[in-house]
């Protein structure tokens, strides 16, 4: 699919109007001015019928770009939640990118619980809170997948964006492989620490012993 995009990997693709062939299925621009700072907001679509998503660019990035891929939390990007650490990353990727003067969020939908949806992930809640189960076992005792997240979408718009080498803001090993896969080239993997506290500790935990995240911090916060 990428034979087909232009050689020079400039965001000119963009401005021109000439976006890269194939890569969308729908996109439509606009400025946007939140309290972290200006982005060039790029909501887009892979499929009619599939989720939308969006890209907040802010500056003019091109190589080795700050980028964070973040999947959607609605209880914690939304609502506050403290039982995962997903709307503080959130808060502080974007804070990160607007610092840096020049990055991308790419804010992907369908990924609610590592992708399985809502309903299932608040099912998992009541399997840890009850049952003392971990985000990873909450969701095979209810024959659920642990991560079906694809990352496709993501690699898609830094391709439309013409963004060609990216330092990922992420402490998980496991989506630097995922954008690697997709052909975006990872020039170092920036960790997004956030406190831990007693509500989160659990998760994080889970997060750095089950499913391999980097979280250095969280020897320190419990020794
Ligand atoms: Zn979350």
């Amino acid at each position: 699919m990428y034979q087909d995009l232009p050689a020079d990997g400039r965001r000119g693709d963009r401005q021109s109007g000439d976006r890269p062939s194939g890569l969308l299925a729908e996109v439509a621009e606009s400025r946007l001015v939140t309290r972290h700072g200006t982005f060039h907001a790029v909501a887009f679509r892979e499929r009619p019928d599939g989720p939308e998503h969006m890209a907040l660019v802010h500056g003019d990035p091109r190589k080795d770009v700050l980028v964070r891929v973040h999947s959607e939390c609605l209880t914690g990007d939304v609502f506050g939640a403290r039982r995962c650490e997903c709307g503080a990353q959130l808060s502080s990727a974007l804070d990160a990118i607007v610092a840096e003067g020049a990055g991308v969020l790419v804010y992907l939908r369908g990924h609610e619980g590592r992708g399985i949806g809502l309903v299932a992930k608040t099912r998992t809640h009541v399997l840890q809170d009850e049952a003392g189960l971990d985000t990873v076992d909450s969701a095979t005792a209810l024959g659920l997948p642990v991560d079906v997240r694809d990352f496709g979408a993501a690699a898609r718009v830094l391709r439309y964006l013409g963004i060609r080498s990216v330092r990922l803001l992420s402490n998980n090993p496991d989506k630097v492989s995922a954008l690697t896969s997709y052909g975006i080239a990872i020039t170092g993997r920036v960790p997004l620490l956030e406190p831990v506290d007693e509500h989160n500790v659990r998760y994080l935990t889970a997060k750095r012993d089950r499913l391999g995240h980097d979280l250095p911090h969280l020897d320190a916060a419990r020794p």
